[in-house]
Parts: structure tokens; C-alpha cells; sequence
């Protein structure tokens, strides 16, 4: 009998809250492609640059919680236990060196930040390191990165893909719903005082209300159009 193959999902992101959004994508892949495996992975993000509102012991709590729902899911603290800014190629490395070779890998990203993939480090040699598997956000279907990035174009697909160990990495397309969340846009919501049920899964919403986090008083707290928030946006690059 052979052993079947596992197909291990990373989902990266600074989670500054954990939201909807990122469940919805862990959740269509996971279904769309059999993954055996979903790592949520909270980046580091170095306290001199002031890039986060919640702490990084919040950060991961609070996607801790959130995966509890989801039985193959776990909360990673790989990114959070290396200092300096996280980057994708290094966490992918250390997938390679524990024994998940490219093939077993699915690095889960929105449509909208993949846009960005060529400012990342070590692009292009990235991509043949993990199959990415783009999921739309709404805005930003993720077919259309066919045009868009047309020069990676050859290396797309759709959805389903066959388990085969030898396959090189592709690019995986997938346009389905997910939640029309933002975490600015939570953490706005929160410094308006305004509700966030139903953005986040109950258990975060509690966490994030009974610590005060992103609320006008909450001591991590940084004004929305600062220059380092821009900063964060790119943090996986
Ligand atoms: P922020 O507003 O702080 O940038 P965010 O909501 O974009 O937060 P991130 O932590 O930046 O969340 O995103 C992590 C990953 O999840 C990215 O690949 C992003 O594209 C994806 N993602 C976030 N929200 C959604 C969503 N609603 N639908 C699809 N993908 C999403
Ligand atoms: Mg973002």
C-alpha cells in the first residue's frame, strides 16, 4: 500500500488580527486541494520598526484560537522564534531542511498580495520552492493574474491537480468567495469603537474585547496612515 501524499498548506501574514479572510482561504484550500496539513504562520516583525499593533505574544495567541476550530490546522511559531524581519524563502528553507520537499508544499496567498511576488526575496527562484496557491480576495480575481503576471503565466493552473511526487511548482488559481475583511479594516472598526462580530471567529473577538486591543486606549496602538504600516503591507516580501 502506498502512502498517500501530503499536501502541507502554509498560510503566512502579519495577523494583525487573524481574521474571516484568512480562514475562508485556509478553508477553500484545504478543500479544493486535499491539503493534509494547514501551518498558520504569524510573521516577525523586528520591535524597532514598530510595524504591527498587537504584539507578536497577541498576535500568535489570537491565530492560536482561531485554528482551534480547524482539526489539521496549527498555529506556527517558526517565523515569530527567528529575530529580524520574517522572510518567505527562509521559512521555506526550514520546511526543506525538516524533510517537505517543494513538491508536498502549498504556500496560500491572496490574489492581491501576489501581485507584489517579484519584490520578494530570492524571486524568481522563490516559486520553485512551494506550488503557490492564489485565492481571489474581492477586488482581486485571482484568473486574471494571468494577464496580469503574464510572464509567469505558463507556469499556472487550475484547480484540480493531480498528486504527483515529481511535479514542479506550479502556480494554483483559485477563484472562490472569501470574506471582504481587512485587518486596517478591523483595527479601524476597533478605534471607532465600532463591532467586529462576525469578522473574526467568536473566540479572537473575545480575545481582541477583553484585552482592548486596537481600541483608542490600547497601549500598542499606532495611528493608520503611519509610514510603517505602509512597510508592513510588504512584509513578506
Ligand atoms: P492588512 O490590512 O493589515 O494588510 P490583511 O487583511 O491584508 O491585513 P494580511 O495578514 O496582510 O491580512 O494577509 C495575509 C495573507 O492573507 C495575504 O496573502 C493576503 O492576500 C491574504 N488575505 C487576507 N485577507 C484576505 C481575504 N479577505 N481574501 C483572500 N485573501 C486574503
Ligand atoms: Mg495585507
Amino acid at each position: 500500500m502506498t502512502a498517500q501524499p501530503r499536501r502541507i498548506g502554509i498560510l503566512g501574514g502579519t495577523f494583525d488580527p487573524i481574521h474571516r479572510g484568512h480562514l475562508d482561504v485556509g478553508t477553500v484550500a484545504e478543500r479544493v486541494l486535499g491539503l493534509t496539513r494547514v501551518f498558520v504562520i504569524p510573521a516577525n516583525v523586528p520591535p524597532h520598526r514598530h510595524q504591527t499593533f498587537a504584539s507578536a505574544f497577541h498576535r500568535f495567541t489570537m491565530t492560536a484560537m482561531a485554528v482551534a476550530d480547524y482539526p489539521a490546522w496549527r498555529a506556527s511559531d517558526l517565523e515569530l522564534r527567528h529575530e529580524g524581519t520574517s522572510y518567505t524563502a527562509v521559512t521555506l528553507k526550514q520546511f526543506h531542511e525538516r524533510g517537505y520537499p517543494p513538491s508536498e508544499l502549498y504556500f496560500l496567498i491572496g490574489a492581491d498580495a501576489f501581485m507584489d511576488i517579484a519584490t520578494w526575496r530570492d524571486y524568481p527562484k522563490i516559486l520553485d520552492r512551494t506550488h503557490f496557491v492564489v485565492v481571489s480576495r474581492p477586488g482581486h480575481p485571482a484568473g486574471a493574474l494571468r494577464y496580469k503576471l503574464s510572464g509567469l503565466a505558463s507556469r499556472m493552473a487550475d484547480p484540480p491537480i493531480e498528486p504527483m511526487e515529481e511535479m514542479d511548482p506550479l502556480i494554483i488559481l483559485i477563484d472562490e468567495p472569501t470574506a471582504d475583511v481587512s485587518s486596517t479594516a478591523i483595527r479601524e472598526r476597533r478605534a471607532h469603537n465600532e463591532s467586529i462580530t462576525g469578522m473574526v471567529s467568536p473566540r479572537v473577538e473575545q480575545h481582541i474585547l477583553q484585552h482592548g486591543l486596537y481600541g483608542a486606549a490600547f497601549p500598542g496602538r499606532r495611528r493608520i496612515d503611519q509610514p510603517a504600516q505602509i512597510e508592513a503591507d510588504k512584509l513578506h516580501g
